[in-house]
């Protein structure tokens, strides 16, 4: 019973004692419980835990917190989506703030409020906004239409589907095989690109190959296709290096200064002149701000994001900040430069906004801090047992590594239960091939109603 109340600890206001948002003297309203936003929103709580006078609320359009860096885990089934999808209600409510499920579509600086679909307005003192990123296609042909994403879970899940689905279709063909079908193209060579190129090997070779006997698994070809001279441009060379091997050793076939030009249903084409026949196109080489940014009314470009200073603050406004991929931050080390979209920078900047938040609040505007980001390291996991690290300038690769992603994942979890789950998972996965099944939904069996 102890360890019981230990791992389940109280809500910070019993349901009725907790004063609502509209209450609070001062109001923090915070858009988006992704990385950034879900760390402002926990810092500021544990920052006023001794206080009464501010409240916190989030709004997001989802009222999970995915947690990126496993979701490419998902297309192999190491993993299950489920788990990699942690609660943001209960953990937002135990810390003390409020939660609302809703998407917002506008900000109104005159008279302090943010508007969601349905015309649901929310007042604020301080407003955070942390709307995060989407795949940016940068206009080429078919891409839209014809390639699967990876920016959500529900991504991550068509992809494995989509394997599967390839693997039922062949098995049921008489005659000779279309190379498009067992053709899977991951375009983008970065870590993202990388991890899904090395993830549909697994799911192919560790878990499909025996439950389908009459299909070679050799016979499937992944390609990942990139633009610049080298895959994983950010890491170290020698690491790099290892990255190259272990997808030449999985067969993965990497194209590198090559350009897809266009992508149709059953092709890829590329600059110069070659095609790559596949009915199966993965696009990760480009991200860019969440395009609801343009319609909030703040200052922003399209590239980078929301124009913030160094201290988060959005230009020209003293009470709006914005954080993470939807913000464009100054590098305070690099004249010119913008900090990079990623997870690290993402809890980095979500706990310095909080306390300048804060600050403004209490009036100390003089204590405002600049925000600094102070890089930690890359991880790039190629299947359960490989991996690429760069720790604080330490670089190791292989098992070792992997055992050190897996673990420097599943500390920064913030949801006990997930913890627990993806713990779960992957020793399972360990000893256990995951059974791969594809849900495929009611209408899939509309034919055999009477
Ligand atoms: C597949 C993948 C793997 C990645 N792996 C890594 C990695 O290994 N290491 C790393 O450092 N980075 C990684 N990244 C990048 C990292 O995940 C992002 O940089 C980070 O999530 C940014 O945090 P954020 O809070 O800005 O955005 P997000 O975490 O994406 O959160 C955005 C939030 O805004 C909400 N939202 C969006 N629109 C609205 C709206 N209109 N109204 C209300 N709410 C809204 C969303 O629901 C979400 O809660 C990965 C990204 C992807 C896609």
């Amino acid at each position: 019973m102890a360890l019981r109340r230990f791992l389940n600890p109280p809500p910070r206001y019993a349901p009725w004692e907790k004063p609502r948002y509209r209450d609070f003297e001062k109001k923090v309203l915070i858009v988006g419980g992704g990385f950034a936003g879900y760390t402002a929103a926990k810092t500021l709580c544990e920052l006023v835990r001794d206080r009464d006078d501010v409240g916190v609320l989030v709004l997001s359009r989802e009222n999970y917190f995915t947690f990126w860096p496993i979701v490419p885990e998902v297309v192999s089934n190491d993993v299950d989506a489920h788990n990699v999808a942690q609660p943001l209600r209960r953990a937002l409510i135990t810390a003390g703030a409020s939660f609302r499920r809703a998407r917002v579509q506008r900000v109104v600086p005159e008279r302090n409020v943010v508007v969601a679909e349905g015309d649901i307005e929310f007042p604020y003192d301080q407003l955070v906004i942390a709307v995060g990123g989407q795949p940016n296609f940068f206009g080429i042909p078919g891409v839209e239409e014809h390639a699967l994403s990876m920016r959500g879970l529900e991504d991550a899940e068509q992809i494995r589907n989509r394997v599967i689905e390839r693997f039922e279709e062949v098995s049921l063909i008489r005659g000779e095989i279309p190379e498009s079908k067992l053709t899977f193209v991951v375009i983008g060579g970065g870590a993202t690109g990388v991890e899904v190129a090395s993830q549909i090997h697994t799911l192919v070779h560790e878990h499909l190959a025996s439950d389908y006997p009459n299909i070679d698994p050799n016979r499937v070809r992944i390609y990942l296709v990139e633009a610049l001279p080298e895959i994983l441009p950010e890491l170290d060379p020698a690491l790099r290096k290892a990255a190259r091997n272990r997808l030449y050793r999985q067969r993965i076939e990497v194209l590198t200064n090559t350009l897809a030009e266009e992508v149709t249903a059953d092709c890829v084409r590329l600059k110069g002149g070659g095609e790559i026949s596949s009915e199966n196109v993965i696009w990760t080489a480009g991200n860019r701000p969440n395009a609801v940014i343009q319609r909030l009314g703040l200052p922003y470009d399209e590239k980078n994001g929301i124009r913030v200073d160094e201290y988060l603050r959005v230009e020209g406004h003293r009470d709006i900040w914005a954080i993470g991929d939807c913000a464009a931050i100054p590098d305070v080390r690099q004249e010119g430069k913008i900090v990079p979209p990623n997870a690290q920078a993402a809890v980095q900047e979500g706990k310095t906004v909080a306390r300048n938040v804060l600050a403004v609040l209490d009036g100390r505007e003089d204590e405002l801090e600049r925000f600094e980001y102070k890089p930690l390291g890359q991880l790039v996991e190629l299947g359960s047992d490989f991996a690429v690290n760069e720790v604080m300038g330490v670089r190791f690769s292989g098992f070792l590594a992997a055992l050190f992603w897996r673990l420097a994942y599943l500390v920064r979890l913030t949801s006990p239960q997930s913890k627990a789950r993806v713990a779960a998972d992957w020793i399972v996965s360990f000893f256990l091939r995951p059974a791969v099944t594809q849900v495929r939904g009611a209408r899939n069996n509309a034919d055999d109603r009477t």
